[in-house]
């Protein structure tokens, strides 16, 4: 995917300023414009055929270097639209957004969760991270603890790794699926199959019952990664960061990513679709989710609940009275 400087009027850049949380509908509309535009060569939305060596882990979209300022302002107007379409989101009180991230270690999961998420209120919000399962969720199937995790209307969910890795580490590493206390019979040469069948299944469910659903993978290169492991090692603030778990993972890499292609085909749809978001160039993964995220919401038709003339009367009265008092 090559770089495609200036095409159309800027490129997908946008220019105007000011989606503010008051800030007017024509401002969001046309800030969502943009984040479409910018976010939508890394969607996938029907995952037949998709090939993961057609994303480039350093491709910058539009923008170069030169325009890491640019990005950085374009991804604070990013967050105060994120901001404003989510008091509507919680206002209105309908639609739930799950927001699922995935990636190899050092991609930036937990950066871009942080600076995307930064404007928002965090009533509204909720993160979970999901680790090698605990005793108690082995005893249950493999949506169940994710299931307990699941944003309520008007709330946005995001899922710091999730059951995709069901079908990621587990498939790397099938020992795993050995501890999983699955009646023998069940585990057949299908499973990763039928593991993609429910967890399609499974979204399109929520799908339909108002739960807006969107993939990330943060897609780094082998190389970018050794680079991130080395200054975890190099740098003491950093030294925190690093596992040597971590860096054996590295043997894997291609079965990761044979992992992931597979996952990606079997579970992209239209209502819950994945972004392959590039992940070498921090400030570009981090405009990207941000574009997609505005994109998702304007898309839901977010308004603040109207007043109709009956309840207007009455809040007119209730002004009445408190003046008087
Ligand atoms: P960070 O390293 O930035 O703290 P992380 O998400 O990598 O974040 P870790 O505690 O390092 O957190 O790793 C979590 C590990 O748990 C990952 O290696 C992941 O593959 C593993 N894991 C998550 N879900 C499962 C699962 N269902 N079965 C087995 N392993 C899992
Ligand atoms: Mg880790």
């Amino acid at each position: 995917m090559g770089k495609k400087k200036s095409d159309g009027e800027d490129g997908g850049k946008r220019r105007k300023k000011g989606a503010s949380a008051e800030g007017g509908e024509g401002d969001l509309a046309r800030w969502a414009a943009h984040a479409a535009e910018l976010s939508r060569p890394y969607r996938v939305t029907d995952g037949k055929g998709f090939r993961l060596d057609r994303f480039d882990p350093g491709d910058t979209g539009p923008l170069d270097k030169g325009d890491k300022e640019w990005a950085a302002e374009a991804l604070a107007e990013g967050v105060e639209a994120l901001a404003a379409f989510q008091e509507r989101l919680y206002a209105q009180d309908r639609w739930a957004v799950l927001l699922i991230f995935q990636a190899m270690d050092a991609a930036g999961k937990d950066g871009t969760i942080k600076h995307v998420m930064s404007g928002i209120n965090p009533q509204g919000c909720q993160v979970s991270s999901f680790k090698a399962p605990s005793a108690e969720e082995l005893d249950h199937d493999f949506l169940w603890r994710c299931a307990k995790r699941l944003p309520e209307r008007g709330r946005i969910g995001i899922f710091n790794r999730s059951y995709y890795e069901e079908v990621l580490v587990v498939r790397v590493h099938r020992k795993i699926l050995d501890g999983q206390k699955l009646p023998p019979g069940l585990v057949t040469d299908a499973i990763w199959e039928e593991r993609y069948e429910d967890i399609r299944a499974h979204e399109r469910y929520l799908a339909r019952n108002g739960v807006a659903i969107r993939k990330f993978f943060l897609h780094v290169s082998r190389e970018e990664q050794k680079q991130r492991f080395l200054e975890r090692l190099d740098r003491p603030e950093k030294n925190w960061k690093f596992s040597a778990g971590d860096v054996a993972e590295r043997a894997h890499w291609d079965a990761y990513m044979h992992a992931y292609q597979e996952a990606i085909r079997a579970t992209a749809t239209p209502e819950a679709p994945w972004y392959v978001v590039p992940a070498d160039a921090k400030w570009f993964t981090r405009l990207v989710v941000s574009s997609a995220i505005v994109d998702a919401l304007s898309g839901l038709d977010l308004r603040f609940p109207a007043v109709g003339p009956g309840e207007r009367a009455a809040l007119a009265a209730a002004r009445a009275a408190l003046v008087a008092d």
